[in-house]
Order: C-alpha cells, then structure tokens, then sequence
C-alpha cells in the first residue's frame, strides 16, 4: 500500500482535538500542582548546563524516550508533520493548541530531543533524500532515535566554513575522516548531521556538503568534554574512515552552505525563542525570591537592576513573539532571531552578575544553605549560553550589518 498523501489528512475541528489532547494527558499523566514560588521549596538547582552523572543522563534519555513514544502512538508527536513521513498533517494552529494544553501537564524532560527536534528533523525535512527522510523522520518524532549536530571543528566555530573534515566519493559511499568538537549529546545520539568539505579547491563556502551520519558506524569514537560546571554534555567526535551511503546526502554534493544555513536559523529559534526564554525567566524568579530572603530587596541599586532585568526579560519575550510569529506565518526567520539570542544571553549574564553580588561570598562554597551556592552552576554555565548557537560577537555583526546597514568587518582572508 501507497503512503497516504498530505491530501487524505482527517482534520478534527480545534474543539474536538483539544478534548482529545486533554483526554490523552489526563489518561496518562497528571496536571501540574499550583505553585507558587516559595525561597527554600523544590530541587536546589539553578543550572543552564546541569552537572549530571552518566546514570541520570541515561535516566533522562530513556524517561524522555518513553514519554515521546506514548505521545506519538496517540497521534499528538508530530502534529504538523507531513502524513507520508509519519506526521499527522494538521495546520500550526493545532500544534500551538497541543501545546497550550501540554503546559499544564507534568511531562518528563525532553532536552535531549531538543536538537533532533529543533534543528536536524527540519533539515532533513528541507533537504534530505526520500530516504532518509523515510528512515529517521518518523523515528526521530517518536524518540526512538536521538540526533546531534556535528557542525564545530577544532580550527572552525564562528568561521564554520573554514571546517576541514573530509568526505571523499567512493562508489555508493562517502569516507569521511576528520574531527568534530563541542557536539552536545553525541555520547546518546543515533545519527548526526555533519557538514564536510567535499572539494578543497572551491573557495570554502563552496566546497562542503552535508549528510546524516550513523553515530554507531564503524569508525566513529564520541570521547566526552568536561566542562567547567563539572557535568559532561558535550563531547569531541572523531570519524576514521566512517562510510555514509550517498543516499544519505543532505541537498546538493558541494551545497553543504546552505544546509548549515537552514540549521543554524532553526538553532537561534530554538535556542532564543523557545525553552531558552522561559529558562530565562524561571532563574529570575528565584533571583527575586533570593534577594527577599537574604534582605537585599530593599536596597534601591539592587531594586533597580532587579527591574530592570524584569522589564528586559519581558520585552524579550515579546520580541520572541514576534519572530516566532514570522516563522508561523511562513516567513523566513532572519534578524530578529539573532535579537532573540542575543537578549537571551544578555539577560542571563545580568542575572548571573546581580547573583554573585547579592550572594557574596555565599557563591563560593557549598555551605549547605538552600538557594545559595546552588547559583554557581548558572554562573558557570552562562558563559556558554554566549557561545553556543553563535557568539554574542558574531550576533552584533549580524545585526551591525543586515538591520543597521553598517559597513562590513574587514576581513582577514
Ligand atoms: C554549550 C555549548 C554547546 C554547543 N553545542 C554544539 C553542538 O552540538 N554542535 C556543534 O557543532 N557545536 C556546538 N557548540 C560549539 C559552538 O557552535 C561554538 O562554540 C561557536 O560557534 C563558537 O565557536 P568557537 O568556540 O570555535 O569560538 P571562535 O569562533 O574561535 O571564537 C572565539 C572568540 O572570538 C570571537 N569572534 C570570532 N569571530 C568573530 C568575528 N568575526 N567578529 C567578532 N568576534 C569574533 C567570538 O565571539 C569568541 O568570543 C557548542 C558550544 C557550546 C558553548
């Protein structure tokens, strides 16, 4: 039997697909307990990279798997996807429905989706082959694999195209070797998206292009990066003559540019205006409920930089509205991301500052006291928060550029 076409979707009215929705979630997990932030009550743990153990991140992977499968068994996984690769082809509108509702259900965390999600399964949508698209779409939706992007090399982060692994044709397949550096969640991921450089003589830009790798083929060895916060989430990857079926192609042999292209805008989405803004906003909760309870609320210089941390947080959230707002309608997502990401950033070095300020010497060691040392882990991580998915430099000149028409940076090459 043919795969259905997009053509032969049955569409429920909104009415009926949200009593379905709620139906499905009262069935299989609970409403969220009313709860109103109090200093001293919940995890003790403020973190933008959590530290965890190798066990809690299975744990997390495997809970997040779970969860995943159930939603998508029950027809609420890839709600807008199209039907022949698995989705259920319904309009926007109903995945925003989906979740609205979502959000007042305990679900267990799905950040190791958050890359397969957010960044690899649209690639492959926009440019992969028939079959990729048919192996891993539908399996990624319903969390049965994982995938990670393996874009950052040693010598190329900022310059990406400057990345110097190679792939090479041979017949049916491509043999890649070279090195990948700072791929988050590669130690758990099935398949990778890798950008290559496929022919050394075209100006680099040119020259490279993009596949799906199998992380478990012979050849590639994931080794884990420990960062300063302690935790392990990001890893070096090196491939040894790694084979990839041509098959496996993400858009044209030397076209790799724009693959990365269509990653990257999906990344400052995912990063600026989806769970990164509410991260945001959580840590700054609790920053208020810090500075009430150590009595720092009261002194003006820290009221002020509390509010005005509030309102900055706030106009980020409308902004994000905005951009997302765009993409919904179909329009292609440009500055106003790097906005988003850079307000992010922006907005999470204040809070970390105005933390260590009111803390003092609280943030330098464990004393046991709830809510206190607890803001290290977030100091730590903020740091990556601005480098991850394009500097905060890089971000200024893209906006320097493309929205204030600035001449452009001298380049060295
Ligand atoms: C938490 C985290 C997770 C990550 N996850 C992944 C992942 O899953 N996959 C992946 O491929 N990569 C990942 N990365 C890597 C990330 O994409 C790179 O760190 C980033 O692109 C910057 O590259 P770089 O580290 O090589 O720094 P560089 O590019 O070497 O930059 C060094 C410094 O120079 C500045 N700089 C560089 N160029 C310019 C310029 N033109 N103008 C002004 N200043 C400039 C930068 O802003 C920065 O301050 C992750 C990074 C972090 C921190």
């Amino acid at each position: 039997m043919s795969a259905p076409s997009d053509a032969t979707a049955t569409v429920p009215t909104e009415e009926e697909f949200a009593e379905q929705a709620e139906a499905f979630l009262s069935a299989n997990t609970r409403l969220k307990a009313e709860r109103k932030s109090v200093f001293g009550e919940g995890p003790d743990e403020i973190a933008v990279l959590p530290e965890r153990t190798t066990e809690e991140d299975a744990r997390e992977v495997a809970e997040a798997k779970r969860w995943a499968r159930v939603v998508f068994d029950a027809g609420f996984g890839w709600i807008t996807g199209p039907l022949r690769y698995g989705g259920r082809g319904l309009p926007g509108s109903f995945q925003r429905l989906y979740s609205s509702i979502e959000a007042r259900f305990e679900i267990p965390s799905q950040a190791p989706r958050m890359i397969g999600l957010g960044m690899i399964a649209p690639t492959i949508l926009a440019h992969g082959t028939e079959v990729a698209k048919k192996r891993y779409l539908r399996s990624l939706w319903r969390g049965d694999i994982i995938a990670c992007q393996l874009f950052s090399e040693p010598g190329a982060g900022s310059d990406l195209a400057s990345l110097q692994t190679r792939a090479v044709r041979d017949g049916d397949e491509w043999i890649v070797n070279g090195q990948k550096v700072w791929t988050s969640g590669a130690h758990y991921s099935d398949i990778g998206e890798i950008i290559c450089r496929t022919d050394p003589d075209l100006p680099k830009h040119k020259g490279l292009t993009g596949f799906v790798v199998d992380m478990h083929a012979p050849g590639v060895e994931v080794r884990p990066l420990r960062q300063m916060t302690g935790g392990a989430s990001f890893n070096e990857v090196f491939f040894s003559d790694v084979r990839i079926p041509a098959d496996h192609l993400l858009g044209d042999v030397n076209g790799g540019w724009t693959v990365a292209l269509t990653t990257l805008m999906n990344e400052r989405a995912a990063i600026g205006g989806g769970g990164g803004s509410a991260a945001g906003s959580g840590a700054l909760q609790r920053l208020i409920d810090l500075a009430r309870h150590l009595g720092a609320s009261s002194d003006p210089l820290i009221r002020q930089e509390l509010a005005d941390t509030w309102i900055n947080v706030q106009v980020a959230g409308y902004n994000n509205e905005r951009a997302l707002a765009k993409i919904r309608a179909g329009q292609l997502p440009g500055p106003e991301l790097s906005v988003a990401k850079l307000s992010l950033t922006e907005n999470m070095r204040r809070m970390a500052e105005l933390a260590s300020h009111i803390l003092g010497v609280r943030i330098t060691a464990d004393s046991g006291e709830w809510g206190t040392y607890a803001w290290s882990q977030f100091l730590l991580g903020v740091p990556g928060m601005r480098l991850a998915g394009g500097t905060d430099e890089v971000m200024r000149n893209i906006l320097g550029e493309r929205v204030l028409g600035l001449p452009k940076e001298p380049s060295p090459k």
